[in-house]
């Protein structure tokens, strides 16, 4: 019988491949306590400092800074939103860095059309997807606290785009947080422009990395986002 030794030698590259782009270095991994529910979170300054000297790729950055021209809109730090109720203290938005210099990339792409991203949320505490949770627990609307969000693990996007000229957003199928099927991306919106603008914002995204949920036209998340352990690091605490 031939034994083929290039298989098992696939395998094993296959399976240290996932491992160093899926998993949090083993070193840390363990020192990340876990909640009640049994998950991992990153929760004190010390600890997220100590992630980031290990992989300098895990550091949240500012994108407002970091990103020329980017527009912000942040619900969650008003009452304008599912929950009508102000969830963080003021409007800031930040990214890992390699979710941030994605967006840059996009970001110089669509300036290039006389257009520009308009952002609404990145990393977002896992508190807060807890409060989310205490106000509304119906998962067709907010991550459940059970498994987190992409969001805590800062590797996911709310957005849309903006007309420079005009500063006003593209027209897209409904408003942010609109949790009805208008927003699922296989939704027929009757204005075919409406369609037009959702598959330019969808086919940018995913052409730098970022994967589309099929439930809200607005959110994006780095495909490898389980890299980034969850965290629950207040704002003031980043800066
Ligand atoms: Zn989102």
């Amino acid at each position: 019988m031939k034994i083929n030794y290039r298989s098992p030698i696939k395998a094993a590259i296959l399976l240290l491949y996932v491992m160093l782009t899926n998993i949090i270095p083993t070193a840390y991994a363990q020192k990340i306590p876990l909640n009640k529910y049994g998950l991992p979170v990153v929760n004190t300054v010390t600890l997220y400092k100590e992630l980031v000297a290990a992989d300098s790729n895990q550091v949240l950055v500012d994108i407002t800074t970091y990103i020329p021209n980017i527009r912000k809109d942040v619900r969650y730090a008003t009452t304008a939103n599912f929950t009508h109720k102000i969830l963080y203290p003021y409007a800031a938005v930040y990214l890992r860095l390699p979710a941030a210099k994605a967006l840059k990339e996009v970001q110089l792409e669509l300036n290039k059309k006389g257009l520009g991203l308009l952002i609404f949320d990145g990393y977002r505490p896992y508190s807060v997807t807890e409060m989310m949770w205490e106000i509304v627990p119906d998962d067709r609307y907010a991550a459940d606290p059970h498994a987190g969000s992409g969001h805590n693990r800062g590797a996911a996007v709310d957005i849309t785009i903006i007309d420079l000229h005009t500063g006003k957003p593209l027209p897209m199928p409904t408003g942010y947080d609109d949790f009805t099927e208008k927003a699922h991306h296989d939704y027929a919106a009757p204005d075919p422009a409406v369609t037009a603008n959702r598959a330019l914002l969808r086919d940018i995204m995913e052409q730098h990395g970022f994967a589309p949920l099929t439930t809200e036209w607005w959110h994006y998340y780095l495909k490898d986002h389980k890299r980034f352990p969850l965290m629950n690091i207040p704002f003031e605490e980043l800066k």
